[in-house]
């Protein structure tokens, strides 16, 4: 007998087969009418990703969900249909959005990229209907987030790092230049701090730097912080003038001299300069140019004796308001 005769013979049918192979799918295949109801389900066999999914036979979107979510399902599905092209989807949610749940898969909200393909309807057999494959995406996610993160905060800190400020920046100027709107950057510098690491190591230093920033985003009243380098900071001021930049600055000045530091018997006192400057929409293209000018006052203040914020047209001197102290030790 010629092979593909006994091929014929021996193998199973093509159409058990391919059931067979859905219904064993990790992930789950939902087939839907126009109405949004689900006409069947395969595979979705993975309970780490998925709740168990057949109660969804028959029912239609909006007898499982709240409105609102069905609404989205359906008109994301009729697109589909509508266009005729596939599209991919990406929903959080959790088992408590589809009533009749069993409730057996993983916990909480989970991330779910759906790729959503039109089937066309055959005069025959098939209705018009959507195949509706679903992956949880939920450690991809949150991979991205802390990703995400990584690239932008400063480990120290926990402030924008330089890059996420710098491009905080620049869409900043972009906005206010468009609305005509107020912008002004602050550049504040520590003052002393090397002499810091000197007396007392880098630890200390390093403890030294991850206090002083917690009292600085206490004092910023709403104002961005990065951490531009070393010990210095971007202070950025979207909507407000001047004035209002410079009384959250010296609220940040008393914030960072109030309590000094100490080191056993040892004061630690700090204190920082800054520079001041306000956009100039006329004038200022890019980050740099504002960059620069708030860079220039701010050497200007260390030139005053330090502890000084220069502004376009004014300074504050000091705040000297050394009170109570914090004691510090190298492994804060
Ligand atoms: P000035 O008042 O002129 O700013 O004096 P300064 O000592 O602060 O300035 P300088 O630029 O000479 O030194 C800055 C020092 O900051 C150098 C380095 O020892 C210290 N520094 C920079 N980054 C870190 C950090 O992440 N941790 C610690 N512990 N020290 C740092
Ligand atoms: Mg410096
Ligand atoms: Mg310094």
């Amino acid at each position: 007998m010629p092979a593909d005769r006994l091929m014929e013979r021996t193998s199973p049918p093509r159409h058990r087969l391919i059931e067979a192979a859905a219904r064993a799918l990790v992930d789950p295949v939902f087939v839907l009418d126009r109405e949004g109801r689900y006409l069947e389900v395969f595979g979705g066999t993975d309970r780490e990703a998925y709740d168990s999914p057949d109660y969804l036979v028959g029912k239609t979107l909006h007898e499982l969900m709240a409105p609102k979510l069905a609404d989205v399902f359906l008109d994301t599905l009729r697109r589909v249909l509508d266009s005729r092209r596939p599209r991919i989807r990406e929903f959080r949610l959790s088992a408590a959005d589809f009533a009749g749940n069993r409730n057996d898969g993983p916990k909480g909200e989970q991330w779910f990229e759906a790729r959503i393909a039109p089937v066309h309807a055959d005069a025959d057999e098939l209705p018009e209907c959507v195949v509706w494959t679903v992956i949880n995406i939920s450690q991809r996610k949150q991979l991205e987030a802390e990703l995400q993160r990584l690239a932008t905060r400063d480990e120290l800190t926990g402030m924008l790092n330089r890059r996420a400020f710098l491009a905080t920046l620049e869409a900043a100027m972009r906005q206010a230049q468009a609305d005509a709107a107020p912008l002004v950057l602050a550049i504040l510098d520590l003052d002393y701090f090397k002499t810091v690491n000197d007396r007392f190591g880098h630890m200390v230093g390093d403890a030294v730097l991850r206090h002083l920033s917690e009292r600085l985003l206490r004092s910023a009243d709403g104002a961005l912080l990065g951490r531009l380098g070393g010990e210095e900071f971007g202070v950025l001021f979207t909507r407000s003038g001047v004035d209002a930049a410079m009384t959250v600055l010296r609220a940040m000045q008393q914030s960072c001299e109030e309590e000094p530091f100490h080191l056993g018997d040892t004061p630690v006192p700090m204190s920082f300069s800054a520079g001041v400057a306000a956009l100039q929409p006329e004038q200022d293209e890019q980050p740099s140019d504002l960059l620069r000018r708030a860079d220039h006052s701010m050497y200007r203040a260390k030139n005053a004796g330090r502890g000084h914020v220069v502004g376009p047209d004014c300074t504050l001197a000091p705040a000297q308001v050394a009170s109570a102290s914090v004691v510090l030790s190298a492994d804060d």
